[in-house]
């Protein structure tokens, strides 16, 4: 997918709204670092951080110093690369809401051409519109701007399709890039490359051979500062409805005609689109949400959901969702697809499990209890690999199998540096690359999936199933699999 990632970019300014934010200070700066490290493409960049907060340069500098020693591992970080990094970085107090704060910024990018501009709004969603208006209004959007949105983009299929419409009324399509960076990690584009560029795996890509497919990320994390957005939003609202539908799209769609964006966001909507619709009985019987109290990670005890937010009032609000979903296509049909995310898990991990057919007759005594069938894991973090575990022969004099994995760690296999999601999808905006970039009617279907999902829970009138923190979850979870002949993959 890189294609020639290799030619010049020229200049270009970035206009970071919500600069000295948690995501600017703990991904993108970073990121930006690393690509600037790499000697690659920022000869003629400016960053320039926009927020309320009234700081110096100097200021700014010095938060961004920290955050990048913060973030990125010593090895990495040198104070003579950070000088060099630091000198393409300005700061600009904007209140996004405020048309008066737009005149500093202005004149920050006066003379700058036809170069690309990038206003990359990393604040939260509700400010989108307000600030593209105002862009608009100071004369800021050139026929070289692009736009990134952050997720979550909107509510619910109303309030998203609003955005967009008004977004859409300063912006063209092809300037507007929502982000999902979970489409920007080494392993999601590599699984493009293990589907279509290999013959091995298209063939066996079907209901006939594939059992059931299983999708987690799991955080270990809890709400941490973000306790009010997150118990306005919820697990559905900030991981299903994008990162894990983006995922089950790369996974289930049919093999484009080419790379080009258009193709590739074609026929990811097709899956989406495909996507069966729960009814308030099937989202009963086919999801589960849960909440999580008090228990331990990695031995040492955390606090519940509720003593996070520090409230009295009683949150409905899921920080676990599973959801047992189904594609009405000839090439899925009758193939569960288990999504599952949440926060306070056991783990922190983030994985894609393609679990095949057993064999139709075992002949082959097995050396431990289980199943012999393949499976193939695709992990996209904590580190990004692919791992296809096959039947062998356990060494002896007796012919008994057991599965051993066939391991291909892109580490070891590419001596070259991984890039971070963030800073190949910064890359790809300012090369104007829409690939990996939602398009607008793939978020209006994975919305029109996930509303009903939303009301059934709020019809159903229970509460979220309570897990302790530092398990995978509530029991429901399990038996949503159990129920169907088949268990999670740490649990087999
Ligand atoms: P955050 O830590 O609360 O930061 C918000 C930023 O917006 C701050 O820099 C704040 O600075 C700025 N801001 C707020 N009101 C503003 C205004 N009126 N005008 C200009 N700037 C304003 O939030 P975050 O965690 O960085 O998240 C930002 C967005 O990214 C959200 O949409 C979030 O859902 C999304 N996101 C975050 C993460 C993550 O890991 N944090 C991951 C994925 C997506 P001042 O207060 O100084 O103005």
């Amino acid at each position: 997918m890189d294609g020639n990632y290799e030619q010049d970019i020229g200049g270009f300014d970035l206009v970071l709204f919500g600069g000295t934010g948690d995501l600017a200070m703990r991904k993108l700066m970073p990121g930006l670092y690393y690509h600037h490290h790499s000697g690659r493409d920022m000869v003629d960049a400016r960053i320039i951080a926009a927020a309320r907060q009234d700081l110096s340069r100097e200021q700014y500098l010095a938060k961004v110093h920290e955050s990048c020693q913060k973030f990125i591992p010593t090895a990495d970080f040198d104070e003579a690369s950070w000088l060099r990094f630091a000198a393409h970085i300005e700061y600009v107090k904007v209140d996004g809401a405020d048309a008066e704060g737009y005149k500093a910024l202005s004149a920050t990018l006066a003379h700058s051409g036809e170069r690309v501009r990038v206003f990359y709004l990393a604040t939260i969603p509700d400010l989108f519109v307000t600030i593209c208006t105002h862009l608009a209004h100071a004369g800021l959007v050139t026929t070289h701007t692009r736009v990134v949105l952050e997720k979550p983009l909107g509510r619910d299929l109303a309030s998203a399709q609003k955005i967009n419409e008004q977004v859409g009324a300063i912006f063209r399509e092809d300037q507007i890039f929502r982000i999902d960076h979970y489409l920007g990690k080494e392993t999601v584009q590599n699984l493009l490359a293990l589907r279509f560029g290999n013959t091995l795996f298209e063939p066996l890509w079907n209901r006939v051979a594939i059992r059931d497919v299983q999708i987690t990320i799991a955080e270990q994390v809890g709400v941490e500062t973000r306790g009010d957005f997150y118990d306005r939003t919820g697990a559905l609202r900030d991981m299903v409805q994008n990162h894990l539908l983006q995922l089950l799209c790369i996974l289930a769609m049919e093999p484009p005609a080419s790379i080009d964006p258009d193709a590739v966001r074609d026929e990811k909507l097709k899956v989406l689109r495909a996507l069966k619709p729960m009814s308030p009985q099937e989202v009963a019987e086919r999801t589960v949400r849960g909440q999580y109290r008090a228990g331990a990670i990695n031995g040492k005890p955390v606090g519940s959901f509720h003593d996070e937010l520090g409230i009295a009032k009683d949150s409905l609000t899921e920080t676990f969702v599973a959801i047992k979903a189904e594609l009405s296509t000839w090439r899925w049909a009758g193939v569960p697809f288990y999504l599952r995310t949440g926060k306070r898990m056991q783990e922190r991990m983030a994985e894609i499990v393609v679990n095949f057919h057993e064999v139709p007759h075992a002949i082959l005594p097995s050396a431990v209890r289980g199943s012999q069938s393949n499976r193939l894991i695709i992990q996209l973090q904590p580190d990004q690999g692919l791992k296809l575990c096959m039947m062998a022969k356990v060494p002896g004099a007796e012919m008994r199998v057991r599965p051993v994995h066939l391991n291909l760690d892109f580490a070891e296999s590419f001596e070259m540096r991984q890039w971070d999601a963030y800073e190949r999808l910064i890359m790809d905006v300012i090369r104007g690359r829409l690939t990996l970039f939602m398009r607008r009617d793939e978020l209006d279907a994975a919305w029109r999936w996930i509303e009903p999902i939303m009301h059934g829970w709020a019809t159903q009138g229970d509460r979220p199933k309570a897990y302790t923190a530092g398990t995978w979850g509530p029991a429901a979870s399990s038996a949503l699999l159990v129920r169907d002949g088949y268990c999670w993959h740490e649990e087999s």
